[in-house]
């Protein structure tokens, strides 16, 4: 029996959980710790523009931000990883780069940059891919067909009820796992990118005209690319224009630049803007949301959490986050966990998915195994709010979204999921069989045992 004194501490009774909660204020991180941004004003690290002049785009304007800070072999794996492996180019954001590496004394940072989670989705180096699997051998460039299910330029029509309004195929900021790095960013070495053909007021028109056309449509995904590279005019008008719409019913803007370059959305220009869309979506009865994409705790800084609340303050009706989850940046219960406490408890954006990445090239150092997906979406279960606790989903291919418990047959050995669907994609409407179909999805091979891994071996 244990002794009365011996019975654990309220504070020792939470030890023994798989995860303790510990709120966490939230810290904009010194920039003035880059020897090249040693004198930049709070004034300046504020304004938008300053941040988007000042992004970094290439190995020069990283070595002028980080001074000494980094080594030549650090930069020698870089150069190696851009010539050879990446299928976006370089563009971080000042707010971005900042977030990394945060505590690391000089002496250790190359460590600390080359082990930071930011760093290692947003500025990948060769050593990070998979040396024996960079890419799975059913990796694609367009790997869930969007462009196959365009119904206008840009305007990809998959679910029944649901449209994907692709405006712009830039970003402020390049992640290096993209779903849409067949499209989105300039080309790069290994990937010459497609471009957008018909000018952005004639794609507008015909996505208009479609949804028009389409009652069945209620829900349109406004994104890119991110829309904070949309003029805010045009975007404002397009926007305005689908609140004239009587059948659309819920309108989402996609943008990462909320956590990756908040200072946009906080211009009062873009603000105003944006109260005046929320203002004509209330009174239309429509739902008018901001979706981010933030993948660790350490890009949860207060200005991330003031552009936030500055779109709830005006009228936005909810801003969620939809990450990727990716091994080497967040997929542990941990990481996880801390991510979403902090945009749920302290930046008032609702943990909503974690996307496993998607299978395009060279991404399989970052992908997970769909069991592994579940074992975290068990992990994560009972510590937030239920209605801010995430689901994991993968996006199969020609299925769509799925939580990854929903899978129909699953061969472990060979790490291939099947799963069905329940809806046509736009192009089988006239398909017979694509309900009863079922549909492969992928593990990375390095995740699998000897005799799946020689499967691969021999098949390729
Ligand atoms: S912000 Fe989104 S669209 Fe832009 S590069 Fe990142 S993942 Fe791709």
């Amino acid at each position: 029996m244990t002794a009365l004194h011996d019975a654990p501490t309220a504070l020792e009774r939470l030890d023994r959980q798989p995860y303790t909660y510990v709120r966490r204020e939230l810290v904009e991180p010194d920039w003035r710790r880059f020897p090249g941004w040693a004198h930049v004003t709070e004034a300046q690290w504020r304004d938008a523009q300053w941040q988007r002049v000042n992004c970094v785009k290439n190995v020069k304007q990283l070595r002028k931000v980080t001074g000494d800070l980094l080594s030549e072999k650090f930069y020698d794996d870089l150069a190696a990883d851009q010539e050879t492996f990446a299928t976006m180019s370089m563009l971080i954001p000042p707010q971005m780069l900042n977030t990394m590496a945060v505590d690391a004394a000089p002496a250790d940072f190359t460590d600390a940059f080359l082990a930071d989670p930011v760093r290692r989705y947003m500025l990948p180096v060769r050593s990070d891919r998979d040396p024996r699997w960079p890419s799975h051998p059913h990796s694609q460039r367009d790997s869930l067909h969007e462009a196959e299910m365009w119904v206008v330029e840009g305007l990809t029509h998959r679910y029944p009820t649901k449209v994907l309004a692709e405006m712009v195929s830039t970003c402020p900021q390049y992640c290096g796992h993209c779903t849409r790095m067949d499209l989105v960013g300039n080309s790069t070495p290994l990937i010459d990118k497609h471009k957008l053909s018909l000018k952005p007021v004639d794609r507008q028109d015909q996505m208009i005209d479609y949804l028009k056309k389409t009652p069945g449509v209620r829900d349109v995904v406004v994104s890119g690319g991110d829309v904070a590279n949309v003029p805010w005019p045009q975007l404002e008008s397009f926007l305005m224009r689908l609140l004239d719409i009587e059948t659309v019913r819920d309108i989402r803007l996609a943008t990462k630049a909320l956590a990756g370059l908040p200072q946009h959305w906080i211009q009062p220009r873009v603000v105003e803007g944006l109260e005046r869309v929320a203002r004509t979506a209330s009174r239309r009865g429509v739902n008018l949301a901001i979706h981010t994409h933030v993948n660790h705790a350490q890009s949860v800084t207060p200005l991330v959490a003031e552009a936030a609340r500055t779109a709830l303050e005006v009228g936005v009706r909810d801003v969620r986050n939809q990450g990727v989850l990716m091994k080497g940046v967040n997929a542990t219960p941990d990481d996880l966990l801390d991510l979403c406490f902090a945009l749920q408890g302290e930046a008032n954006i609702l943990p909503y998915y974690f996307y496993m990445c998607d299978m395009i090239p060279n991404a399989e150092h970052w992908r997970v195994a769909v069991w592994e997906a579940q074992e975290l979406q068990h992990a994560i279960m009972g510590y937030l709010p239920g209605y801010a606790t995430p689901r994991i989903v993968c996006d199969v291919p020609y299925v769509g979204k799925r939580w990854v418990h929903q899978l129909a047959e699953y061969d472990r050995e060979l790490g291939i999921s099947y799963w069905t669907k329940n809806y046509r994609t736009g192009i089988e409407l006239e398909d017979p069989e694509a309900l009863d179909r079922r549909y492969p999805y992928y593990d990375p091979i390095s995740t699998l045992g000897e005799a799946g891994q020689k499967w691969w071996s021999d098949q390729t």
